[in-house]
């Protein structure tokens, strides 16, 4: 730690869009570069603790440590810049800020109005600059959604990846592991096939069959675990009925799934299969528990489209457009009529559009979805600032 240096003080627009026009997402507007002016920075030799602690404010803000090749090193907020940064001098040796602070040159802030403008500017440049200290907001979280293809019989899958493709999408979800399983016992408790997609079809209402003899082209048919459209086991509305069925369940529309394997717990309990019997209800709550978190999430989203309110610092209130929690907007409280008639008419024009489809959000996007929604999961109160367009 030999040359120091801080950047301190709001380096904020008026008027910040990010997201991008209505209609068109792409990933959040990455923050600037963070530089140093040259007249914060410190000579060599003046004390980084004193530089902080002369200049930092206690108030809201992103921190950045750098390395000697101007790596950032690591990023943070908090809600006391200089308290947080002067409680890295304090740090053990052996602790985690101690070791940053040893590998750092210098250290730059930028104060904002709010804990939520920092916790919005911290996620998007560690997104950016994927600081090696950093683990959270830089770990790609399992994201995933549910996704059922468009094909002459639908399967249903998961992808964390969702494209522009024409499928349908169900989610976000957390954790694509626990996702894939729960599919699992959806497609098998509705017969459905998890074949690849270039698996011949041979449904039982195709004029060709007459007098043909198929065999199914895996053994899921003879466990009863899928209709077989490979081998005329079904007719083609026959097996459309039963995607319809996974449809509903996963919009909160049914309980057929459920309600088959309720069934098959029933007969193993009956039959004193307890073994089998504890396997079924593993898979119905697994099952459960899944459409819980989608139905959860959906809420959650449908809630999260209207303007947020956040007092600033010194009175330099905020407000955030929310599409469906994404930040579509963040622009400077009104102070007058005028200024209120404005914004109406951004967030009109912003939020006319309708939100973009899972295919059209990026990996940031999400992310950044996911973090507007924990936000207001873990501060409830904050739900009283948002006013529905
Ligand atoms: S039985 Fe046929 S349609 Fe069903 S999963 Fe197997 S290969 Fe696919």
């Amino acid at each position: 730690m030999a040359v120091i240096a801080a950047h301190s003080g709001p380096a904020e627009a008026d008027l910040i869009l990010t997201g991008t026009t209505p209609g068109s997402l792409a990933e959040p507007t990455a923050p600037p570069e963070p530089t140093a002016p040259p007249e914060l920075t410190a000579s060599p030799g003046q004390g980084l603790r004193d530089y902080v602690r002369a200049h930092a404010e206690n108030r809201p803000g992103v921190y950045r440590l750098i390395g000697p090749d101007e790596q950032v090193l690591y990023v943070g907020k908090s809600v006391r810049v200089r308290s947080r940064l002067l409680s890295y001098f304090r740090a053990d040796r052996g602790e985690k800020a101690a070791e940053i602070l040893a590998l750092s040159r210098r250290v730059e802030w930028d104060h904002y109005p709010s804990e939520f403008a920092a916790l919005l500017r911290e996620f998007r440049q560690i997104r950016r600059l994927r600081p090696p200290y950093n683990v959270q907001h830089k770990r790609e979280r399992a994201v995933c959604f549910i996704r059922i293809p468009r094909e002459a019989a639908p399967r249903v899958l998961v992808t964390t990846r969702p494209q522009e493709d024409g499928s349908e999408y169900y989610g976000p979800l957390l954790g694509a592991d626990r996702a894939w399983a729960a599919v699992r016992v959806l497609v098998d408790a509705l017969e459905l096939r998890d074949c690849p997609a270039t698996t011949p079809l041979r449904l039982a209402d195709q004029a060709d069959l007459f007098g043909a003899d198929y065999t199914p082209l895996c053994a899921r048919a003879e466990f009863q675990r899928c209709l077989a459209p490979c081998a005329a086991g079904c007719t083609e509305r026959e097996y459309a009925e039963r995607a319809e069925l996974a449809r509903r369940f996963l919009c909160g529309e049914s309980d057929e799934p459920l309600d088959r394997l309720r069934a098959h717990l029933r007969s193993a309990v009956e039959r004193w299969f307890f073994e089998y019997a504890a396997v079924v209800l593993e898979r119905i709550q697994l099952l459960e528990s899944t459409r819980r978190s989608l139905l959860r999430m959906q809420e959650a989203l449908d809630g999260l489209t209207a303007v947020y309110r956040v007092p600033g610092h010194c009175g330099e209130d905020r407000l955030y457009v929310l599409q469906r929690g994404l930040v579509r907007a963040e622009l400077p409280a009104p102070r007058d009529g005028r200024e209120r008639r404005e914004l109406r008419r951004q967030t009109d024009r912003l939020l006319a559009a309708p939100p973009p489809a899972a295919g059209r959000l990026g990996s940031d996007s999400l992310a950044e979805m996911l973090l507007v929604e924990r936000w207001f999961r873990r501060h409830p109160a904050e739900c009283e600032r948002l006013t529905m367009p």
